[in-house]
């Protein structure tokens, strides 16, 4: 049997699900809500079988990630099998087995809070590029009421994002995303939110199968030794070994797969060079996880005796790592730069902390100073635009 099938196999055995069809008919079949599918959708879904995972998106994600890996890596990367799961904690895993059988479990809450804080970033992104506009050319009056506009759907969102992360974060039972966040998404914003979403199931993904292609579960030499043939390979491009400086193994291992699914999302691997495009859904992809991550479960601060460094230097590592792809990159086709993206982010990133801390009585970080981020944002714009044309 072939390392792939027994990989699969085990996973269905250990969770004792059936090995044909969708996750999803297991699911509706478990809540007895059957019924609720057409006659069609019943057969396609009871049907439904994958060589490399239990559900049709994991298993788009996982063959463009195959597609983006390194030549050295395809082989085994075709070998992981990633199974969705109908577990209540936002989370997932690698699982360290024997041999060379390679397994991801994802859990389905994980995946069902993506939509929400791709919501919010869509919002907020938009509302700063609009602002951005108008002082670059010069249309200063009533900025401040728009400042005070965006500012105020913002926490708006943020608030109904609080409200929801409460019952995202309870380990017993799955909750939907929020109704209030889908009623904001415009028909002319359904498709972005569309295409966004797929992009951060890739970077979870991706994240786990690094740990299984760096070597972080497995003693197998072969695998250790084409993880430091492409992690030097990163390195000589990116400040990667100082980001991970001085951090406990197990934590190194976590940003180190975090910009490996990072670049792998960015086509930093394939031939050619990087195109914007896929490098704006790889940017969204890892920071808006990280931050429903960092937002739900409150692990923002790295200590060093956790296994996981913290949301903020995981996502400063990205930003990093983004820094030095693109510092030598002119204009895009708009007059965009991915930099412009990378500020968008790291505000977010910080609202979404600071937001967060408002709601909790023990917190003593920093506090949203909404103006302050949304200044910082908007004056590197057109000040990052002045400085690339003049190269
Ligand atoms: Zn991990």
């Amino acid at each position: 049997m072939s390392n792939l099938r027994k990989a699969r196999a085990r996973f269905f055995q250990e969770r004792k699900m059936p090995e044909v069809g969708s996750f999803f008919y297991y699911f509706m079949k478990k809540a007895d809500r059957l019924d609720e599918l057409s006659a069609e959708e019943l057969k396609k879904e009871a049907e439904w079988r994958d060589d490399h995972s239990n559900a049709e998106y994991i298993s788009d994600a996982l063959s463009e990630l195959i597609r983006m890996s390194p030549d050295l890596w395809k082989a085994s990367a075709r070998n992981v099998f990633v199974g969705l799961v109908d577990a209540a904690e936002v989370n997932a895993t690698a699982w360290r087995t024997d041999k060379d059988k390679a397994i991801v479990e994802i859990n389905l809450q994980f995946l069902l809070v993506l939509r929400d804080y791709v919501i919010a970033f869509d919002e907020f992104g938009a509302g700063l590029r609009k602002v951005g506009a108008d002082i670059s050319e010069g249309r200063l009056e009533g900025l401040n009421d728009k400042i005070a506009l965006l500012q105020e759907a913002t926490e708006e969102n943020w608030n109904a994002l609080n409200l929801a992360s409460e019952e995202w974060a309870r380990p017993d039972e799955i909750h939907p995303g929020t109704q209030f966040l889908e009623g904001k998404v415009s028909a002319a914003r359904e498709d972005v939110v569309d295409r966004i979403v797929p992009e951060c199931i890739k970077f979870i993904v991706g994240h786990e199968i690094s740990h299984h292609m760096l070597a972080h579960l497995t003693n197998s030499d072969n695998k250790r030794k084409l993880a430091s043939k492409v992690l030097r390979e990163v390195g000589a491009d990116t400040d990667l070994q100082s980001i991970t400086l001085g951090l406990p193994r197990e934590q190194a291992d976590e940003i180190n797969a975090d910009v490996i699914s990072f670049l792998l999302c960015a086509g930093y691997f394939t031939e050619g060079a990087i195109d914007f495009k896929t490098l704006y859904g790889a940017q969204m992809g890892a920071i808006l996880t990280l931050t429903g991550l960092g937002h739900i479960n409150g692990y923002w601060e790295t200590d060093l005796a956790d296994s996981h460094p913290g949301i903020i230097r995981r996502a400063n590592a990205i930003s990093a790592v983004t820094r030095s792809l693109t510092s030598q990159m002119l204009l895009g086709p708009h007059r965009d730069h991915p930099m412009e993206l990378a500020f968008q982010l790291e505000s977010y990133v910080m609202l979404a902390q600071g937001y967060w801390g408002t709601h909790k009585a023990s917190y003593s970080g920093p506090v949203p100073q909404f103006a302050d981020y949304v200044a910082q944002t908007i004056l590197t714009l057109p000040s990052l635009r002045r400085n690339l044309s003049a190269k």
